[in-house]
């Protein structure tokens, strides 16, 4: 089964090309990839062209999935499985996209038995099992430093283990203690700042102050998107996330 997997992902990066639009979307969006070298930069090509052949893209209410937002938001999330392996995404098959921010509601359980309903904006969502849900505007031009697709993609590696709590399935020779001690004091950290919502001095984005979860989907896409800051605020964190990803866009 694996052959014939690994042959028609081969055929179709041959046959697919990732359009010259979705490149400079995702090039603005990731500065580091303009660095790539040519045959990184095709491999990159080849694991989007299989996720495009792999996954349903839908659009709700009233989005035109078109070939420049299919393209840009597959091009972004292979750069988190380029080394890990596209087969990190096997346990989800779609990819929901909105015209812009949507209202979410929420219903959860909480430990004394009392359902709540949530209800806020977002611009991204990862349910366990279920699709990968993106505000098309967003995952087409994120703010500077932020990426919503690799956001995401970062919770559906996170729930490899089963659930979001800021550690996914390590790679060989990456321990627990290693990651628990680069991870723990730097989300209390930004914990401090998610409390305070001092957006402006923070050395990421606050909202990875929100829960471990949240810490490894902001610190992901910033590793990504502005890989210095991640390195300067939290060095150890980016030495983790570096062997986590086996590469990096630096
Ligand atoms: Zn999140």
């Amino acid at each position: 089964m694996r052959w014939l997997r690994d042959r028609r992902r081969r055929r179709v990066a041959r046959r697919y090309r990732v359009s010259a639009g979705a490149w400079s979307r995702a090039e603005a969006a990731l500065p580091g990839l303009r660095r790539m070298q040519p045959a990184q930069r095709e491999r990159l090509a080849a694991t989007a062209a299989a996720l495009i052949d792999e996954k349903r893209f839908e659009g709700l209410a009233g989005v035109e999935v078109d070939r420049l937002a299919v393209d840009t938001v597959a091009l972004q999330a292979a750069v988190p499985v380029l080394e890990l392996g596209l087969d990190w995404y096997a346990p989800w098959t779609t990819v929901l996209l909105y015209p812009a921010g949507f209202i979410a509601t929420h219903e959860y359980e909480d430990e004394d038995g009392i359902v709540h309903i949530e209800e806020g904006p977002l611009i991204g969502e990862a349910w366990e099992g279920g699709p990968l849900v993106l505000s098309l505007e967003d995952a087409l031009a994120p703010e500077p430093g932020s990426s919503v697709v690799i956001h995401e993609c970062a919770h559906k590696l996170d729930m490899g283990q089963g659930t979001v709590n800021g550690l996914p399935p390590l790679p060989q020779g990456m321990t627990v203690e290693e990651w628990s001690a680069a991870f723990l004091p730097a989300f209390q950290t930004m914990e401090g700042y998610a409390a305070e919502e001092q957006e402006g001095s923070a050395p990421i984005d606050p909202y990875a102050g929100q829960d471990p979860g949240e810490f490894f989907a902001v610190a992901s896409e910033t590793f990504f998107a502005d890989p210095r800051r991640l390195r300067r605020a939290f060095p150890a964190v980016y030495e983790q996330l570096r062997r986590f990803y086996g590469w990096s866009l630096d």
